[in-house]
């Protein structure tokens, strides 16, 4: 217990939507370098405790305090400066421009603060940040069409190309919201398999995921939440055998 290193905290966060309460009582404890998956039913509160965690919403009770600083007391744009990145469910790109524009975009976002593009800076920084970006473009098996318009990617290119406009800022904390939904069973083993490459460079991810498939071929150690609470957390053995989680899952077409 003494030599696990905890970077990530989640303290006690309930997030109620008017009478609708989201998240009750969530604790949870993310070890350095590690993948963490959070996993539970359609509704259970997934997406509302990572957007807590990046500053998009504010918990009503709780903090998160990630690498000994308070995120929940921050906005999202200074999150991202300390390090943290996130891939949301619905992909975040800029339709109109090219892939490698849309990867070098979040780079000069963390250089310089508020997601807008310093155009000098910009300029001075280009050549290394563009090489940069077509290294990660190859690495994620998108660099034959790295000119294209990003909006005229699949749905689940677009999600791997969010990934990579993530992993160009270096985040010492990546998020990822269902980063396999949508994506035909060759592009989720596709996008494990990056996953997996990703986890050997020691970054701590918090994986959200309704796919067990790619839960158990991921993650460290999981969290099941049902309707706002935490009922299992425990290694995927552990929590693979856990009555409580079956039945979380009962119903469900992914059970
Ligand atoms: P999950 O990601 O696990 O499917 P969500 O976190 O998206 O679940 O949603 C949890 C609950 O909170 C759901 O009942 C959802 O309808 C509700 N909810 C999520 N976001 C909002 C919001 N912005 N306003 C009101 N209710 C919301
Ligand atoms: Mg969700």
């Amino acid at each position: 217990m003494a030599d696990r290193n905890i970077v990530l905290h989640v303290d006690d966060v309930h997030k109620s939507f008017g009478g609708l309460r989201a998240l009750s009582d969530v604790n949870l404890e993310v070890e350095s370098g590690k993948v963490h998956a959070i996993i539970g039913p359609n509704g259970a509160g997934k997406s509302t405790l990572l957007n807590v965690c990046i500053g998009r919403l504010k918990p009503t009770h709780g903090k998160v305090v990630f690498d000994g600083q308070t995120l929940t007391s921050h906005a999202p744009h200074e999150i991202n400066q300390m390090g943290v990145s996130r891939v949301f469910q619905t992909p975040e790109i800029f339709p109109d421009l090219t892939l490698i524009e849309n990867v070098m975009i979040p780079a000069f976002a963390r250089r310089d603060g508020a997601f807008k593009l310093n155009a000098i800076r910009a300029l001075a920084g280009e050549r290394e940040v563009r090489e940069e970006a077509e290294f990660i473009l190859k690495d994620i098996g998108l660099s034959a069409r790295r000119h294209h318009e990003a909006g005229s990617l699949s749905r689940g290119d677009k999600r791997r190309l969010e990934l990579a406009m993530c992993l160009i800022q270096k985040p010492k904390l990546l998020l990822l919201d269902e980063p396999t939904a949508g994506m035909a069973r060759h592009d989720t083993n596709r996008t494990i398999e990056l996953l997996q490459r990703i986890k050997a460079r020691g970054m701590t991810k918090v994986i959200i995921e309704h796919d067990m498939h790619v839960v158990f071929s991921l993650a460290d150690r999981i969290s099941v939440l049902a309707q706002g609470r935490i009922i299992a957390e425990g290694s995927p053995d552990e929590v693979r055998g856990n009555p409580k989680v079956k039945e979380a899952y009962l119903g469900e077409a992914e059970a």
